[in-house]
């Protein structure tokens, strides 16, 4: 077997390989469409391997070369179907479909040109371009790209890119060979053959990174998220208030943490059962969602307990914010409880000092809070900045 027939069967198995890397992701979470698309893809790139691998030891006739080239064409566009699913954009399905047919009617006219032609196989290569430069569009197109989406976007054009450098190569290699069945043997072949077998290799990594980045985005952020209110979890928050409160201080802004919980929300369960209860949670989470906007992060700190943490402002500023909230939420009706219901909650508000820890501003807010469930609740209380004695950080709650 020549140097190309041994890169022909390796490349079948890697193929099968990277089909498979694929499908596994698939199967592990069926909301993955797009990994099926790229197992579907590479599955092809197998049969290709499999169709050349009969053109080498049957012999060739021009439609087993057209079935064998569209079946690459096929390949990419099936990838381009899963790219476009990767990144929500528009399957540009009908580009994709008249390029297909465009192509494998022009792959078979150009058969009969002198197999040493440049333009023959500028015309069988074009196609190939085509179809990944509609890939590099796809993956342009969508808004939410890392670093990682732009390695591909260089590694897809550079892929397109070779597919055109192949008829210059084959004039620089000696040929194509004097038949199909020749093919293989030409040095053209090899260099043809490892250049697109690097990158097919290249883009399949690259994807199966992007989706494990994507999966372990997935996963922390879902555990960071509490599933009743959609809010933060207390670990969330705290991930969060921690780099607010750096950037913050770095730009010399002031920071206010406002922590607030529901008013006698033991006896609303008792009173409309667990599910009202819950109801309660959401619609205060809800709530605070819409009033925190730009940099604040609102969090459902754990039972009816929440926080924000407000960036860029001090304690007056925050102390306005809770007041706002309070008081909006008291005249909040909440739907399937009575209409002429209302819940209240308690607030207390803290500014971060300097030097201070995010748990010292929480213990400190926390204490306020305390203090307004103590004055009769539905109140908001502030935490004194405090005598703070030089390098400590410690307020006393008003
Ligand atoms: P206070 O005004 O002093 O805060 O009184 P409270 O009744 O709100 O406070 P307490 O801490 O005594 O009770 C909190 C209640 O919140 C008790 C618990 O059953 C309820 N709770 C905690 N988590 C949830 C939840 O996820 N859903 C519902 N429905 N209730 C919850
Ligand atoms: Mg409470
Ligand atoms: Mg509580």
């Amino acid at each position: 077997m020549s140097g190309a027939g041994f890169i022909l069967a390796i490349n079948f198995v890697v193929a099968g390989l990277l089909a498979a890397a694929f499908m596994a992701v698939a199967l592990y979470d069926a909301k993955l469409t797009a990994a099926r698309w790229f197992a579907l893809s590479y599955g092809l790139g197998m049969a290709y391997f499999g169709v050349e691998f009969m053109i080498y030891a049957l012999g060739s006739n021009t439609p087993a070369i057209v079935f064998s080239f569209a079946i690459v064409l096929a390949g990419m566009a099936q990838f381009n179907v899963g790219l476009a699913q990767k990144y929500s954009v528009q399957n540009p399905r009908t580009t994709m479909a008249a390029t297909f047919i465009v192509s494998v009617v022009v792959c078979t006219l150009i058969q009969d040109l002198p197999r040493t032609s440049f333009w023959r196989m500028l015309a069988y290569q074009a196609p190939y371009f085509a179809m990944q430069l509609i890939g590099v569009w796809i993956v342009g197109f969508s808004r939410a790209r890392g670093r990682l989406d732009t390695v591909l976007l260089v590694v897809l054009s550079a892929s397109a890119l070779q597919f055109l450098s192949k008829p210059f190569l084959m004039v620089l290699a000696g040929g194509t060979g004097a038949s199909a069945q020749d093919y293989l043997k030409t040095n053209y072949a090899l260099f043809s053959q490892t250049l697109a077998t690097i990158f097919a290799i290249g883009v399949a990594l690259l994807m199966l990174v992007i989706m494990a980045r994507d999966i372990l985005a997935d996963v922390t952020s879902k555990s960071e998220t509490d599933t009743l209110s959609g809010l933060y979890n207390r670990g969330g928050f705290e991930r969060r208030a921690s780099k607010a409160m750096e950037d913050a201080l770095r730009q010399g802004m002031p920071v206010s943490l406002v922590i607030a919980d529901l008013d006698h929300f033991k006896a609303v369960n008792d009173t409309f059962g667990h599910a009202s209860g819950d109801r309660v949670i959401q619609a205060f989470a809800g709530f605070l969602k819409s009033a925190a906007g730009g940099r604040q992060v609102a969090a459902r700190l754990g039972g009816e307990e929440f926080a924000i943490i407000l960036p860029g402002s001090n304690l007056i500023a925050a102390r306005l914010f809770a007041e706002g909230a309070r008081s909006s939420f008291s005249s909040l009706p909440i739907e399937g409880l009575p209409a002429d219901r209302r819940f209240t909650a308690s607030f207390g508000v803290a500014e971060l000092l300097r030097l201070e820890s995010l748990s010292g501003l929480m213990r400190r807010a926390d204490e306020a809070l305390y203090a307004a469930k103590k004055d009769g609740r539905d109140c908001v209380r502030v935490a004194r900045p405090a005598e703070v004695m030089p390098g400590t950080a410690i307020g006393r709650v008003r």
